[in-house]
């Protein structure tokens, strides 16, 4: 049986941390294309450096990039039992290059963690960052939204989508994803 997940979840959601647990508990490999971005960057390649500027700029790598990315990064063998896809798809095309890639399979399960937007903000805020200033995280916040809500819409449509409540102790929401996960598991052996 494979485990593909994809995560979903605003900044200050606690997707790193569930992540992470994620990645423990399934033993599959976290493909975050924003950390193989910033891998590029450090390398220092021409690649990189474009990729740097984009990033800089706040937009978005182009579709066809990220999809050759991730195209390579799902052939590597580590990937064959089963992925955490963090950061990606981000857009309806690269939604759509997924499917394409799995083809005939498919993601088992996307994950939202629901955090409400005023609880993020506060946890944001607390964090204390330079680019945490208040008016910073609500375009990060409409930004996800215009740029998410989209993709939820997609992974509902599919039948995979599972909202899970980020509001709780770390463990707590690994549970609920755990549980999630094993329910999606069962429907599918039916
Ligand atoms: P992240 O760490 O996921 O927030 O990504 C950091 C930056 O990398 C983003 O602001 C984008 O510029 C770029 N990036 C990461 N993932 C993608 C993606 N799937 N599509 C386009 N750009 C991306």
């Amino acid at each position: 049986m494979t485990t593909r997940l994809v995560i979903l979840g605003k900044q200050g959601a606690g997707k790193g941390t569930q992540c992470g647990l994620l990645v423990e508990n399934y033993g599959i490999p976290h493909i975050s294309t924003g950390d193989m971005l910033r891998a590029a960057v450090a390398e220092g390649t021409e690649f990189g450096m474009q990729a740097k500027a984009v990033m800089d700029a706040g937009d978005l790598v182009s579709d066809k990039i990220i999809l050759g990315i991730v195209e390579d990064r799902l052939a590597e063998p580590d990937a064959a039992a089963g992925f955490l896809l963090d950061g990606f798809p981000r857009t309806a095309a690269q939604a759509d290059g997924l499917v394409e890639l799995l083809a005939p399979g498919s993601v088992d399960l996307a994950i939202n963690i629901d955090v409400p937007d005023d609880v993020v903000l506060g946890r944001m805020l607390e964090r204390g960052r330079d680019d945490d200033t208040e008016e910073a995280i609500s375009r990060r916040l409409a930004l996800y939204r215009s740029e998410t809500a989209p993709l939820l819409d997609f992974f509902n449509a599919g039948g995979y989508l599972v909202t899970v409540d980020g509001l709780g102790a770390e463990e707590e929401v690994q549970e609920r994803i755990v549980a999630a996960i094993a329910i999606e598991a069962h429907k599918r052996d039916d």
